[in-house]
């Protein structure tokens, strides 16, 4: 039997570590875990944590990480929690280190092409900032309105404009993390070349709050494009949109950012007749691609857009397309490929990297295995085709599936060497596959690297790679 004095005792030190912090960061920023404020997007990880805290500076997130690696608490990174992988999910034991009160936008120099912020400011704020100083913030996600920059770079977020920009790491000129006993790294670089040894900025980027927390990054940003020509075509087989995608890699050039392909399934989900999103094409065809296009000659660049797009037609590579003519146009496109939250909130979501040539056959191949198994299941693909990255999302209908339909989604990708994260990360939900990705001994190195710097386990435990296992 328990004795009622241990959990005493516990409910003591908890008191005292929950002073302690609130000694730091504010009594008011250390809440309890029912007062925790809920997720935007239901993304099945809520706060079951001890404290949910929110420091206001480097300094508090240093004193905070430095105690509580001394109390041996671990403490779960917190940004806009819309990552897909439980990276933030909690246990009873963890403290949630929100970084939204850390949103200020320190600087936008329009010379250097560079904005400084800290990590609590939302993805949206960051574009609006850039925009404003007439530059571009070049990424975008749909979450967008959520996911706070901190939360971004330790995810090294992908999105629709990875064919031109990169992924979040290309963006990342520089950054300022806290390791788990809160020793400040302030590697805050603001030049596109700088090899003075180690570019430690890369420890911290994608590896999901396991190494540092992330307070302060330096952004490379763009010119703000003078076009912006998006397209919704209709195609009637994979080779077809293998062949599309080759065509307007050459005909548009560096113009071209965006190539999204959506199965059937997808598109007729997305706009079916009692949702939000129009059909702005037929609901027949088996593929649809989305291409995109910005550059710094509106009128040159429109007319070659539109004869880009022609030019698909006249080869029979394209049976039915539309060319948006206006902003809103645009945002209706991109809308039936974004508005996901029908998927995001019900279904199994993946998202895996493959050759390009494979991912007409692995998604067949997957929609078979799983169909089979599961007569009743509801599988949609859809994606970043152009950067290689297909998602996949499944609502098996049938209790208890879920183990299953994620093994067939992993296996299947071992023959083709795919990848089981293109760009939501591992956390603990895709844990147990890295080894179809990775080699023994890259994961040995991981978990060398997580000890060395957080030799306490404190820091986002369990997540990518448990250390008690390697
Ligand atoms: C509708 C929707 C669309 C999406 N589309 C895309 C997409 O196109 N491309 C894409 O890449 N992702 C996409 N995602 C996934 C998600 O938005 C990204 O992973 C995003 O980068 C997470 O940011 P966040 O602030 O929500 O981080 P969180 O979910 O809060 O945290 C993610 C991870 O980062 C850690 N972390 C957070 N902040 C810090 C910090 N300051 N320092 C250290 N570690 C930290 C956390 O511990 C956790 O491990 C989508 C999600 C949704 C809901």
């Amino acid at each position: 039997m328990s004795d009622p004095r241990d959990s005493q005792r516990t409910s003591q030190t908890r008191r005292a570590l929950a002073e302690e912090i609130g000694a730091i960061v504010g009594e008011r920023h250390v809440l309890a875990s029912d007062d925790a404020p809920a997720a935007a997007w239901e993304t099945h990880q809520p706060f079951q944590g001890d404290l949910w805290i929110s420091p206001g500076s480097t300094d508090e997130v240093a004193s905070v990480l430095a105690l509580c690696n001394d109390r041996r608490r671990p403490v779960v990174p917190m940004g806009g929690l819309t990552n897909l992988v439980q990276a933030c999910a909690t246990s009873e034991t963890e403290i949630g280190l929100s970084l939204a009160r850390m949103n200020r936008i320190e600087e936008v120099d329009p010379i250097a092409q560079t904005m400084t912020v800290q990590a609590g400011v939302t993805l949206r704020e960051a574009q609006e900032a850039a925009a404003e100083a007439g530059l571009y913030f070049p990424v975008d996600i749909g979450a967008r309105d959520n996911c706070m920059l901190g939360g971004n770079v330790s995810t090294n977020a992908g999105g629709t404009k990875v064919i031109r920009y990169g992924m979040i790491r290309e963006s990342v000129l520089g950054l300022e993390a806290v390791l788990a006993d809160g020793t400040v790294v302030s590697s805050m670089n603001r030049f596109i070349k700088n090899n003075s040894g180690f570019d430690l900025k890369h420890l911290f980027i994608g590896t999901e709050g396991t190494l540092g927390v992330i307070t302060r990054i330096v952004f490379r940003l763009s010119v703000e494009p003078a076009s912006h020509n998006v397209a919704l075509l209709a195609v009637e087989s994979y080779a077809d949109v293998v062949r599309v995608l080759d065509a307007v890699r050459t005909s548009l050039g560096g113009n071209l950012c965006g190539f999204e392909v959506m199965w059937n399934e997808f598109y007729c989900m997305a706009t079916r007749p009692e949702g939000p999103q129009a059909a702005p094409l037929s609901r027949e065809f088996p593929f649809y691609a989305i291409v995109e296009a910005m550059g710094s000659d509106a009128e040159r660049d429109t007319t070659a857009f539109t004869e880009a797009m022609s030019a698909l037609t006249e080869n029979d590579l394209v049976v039915d397309g539309v060319v948006a003519k206006s902003g809103a146009e645009r945002e209706a496109i991109w809308a039936i490929r974004h508005e996901v939250e029908w998927l995001v909130s019900d279904a199994l979501n993946f998202d895996v990297s493959l050759r390009v040539a494979d991912v007409g056959r692995y998604v067949d191949d997957i929609d078979g295995r799983i169909k089979a198994a599961y007569p009743q299941a509801f599988v949609a693909a859809f994606g970043h085709l152009g950067d290689n990255n297909i998602h996949i999302s499944v609502l098996p209908n049938a209790q208890d599936a879920d183990e299953g339909v994620k093994s067939h989604i992993y296996e299947a990708l071992r023959p083709y060497g795919g990848a089981i994260s293109a760009e939501h990360g591992i956390g603990i939900e895709k844990r147990r596959w890295l080894d179809i990705s990775r080699t023994p001994q890259e994961v040995a190195l991981m978990a060398s690297l997580k000890r060395s710097l957080d030799p306490n386990n404190v820091l986002n435990p369990g997540k990518v790679v448990d250390v008690r296992e390697h």
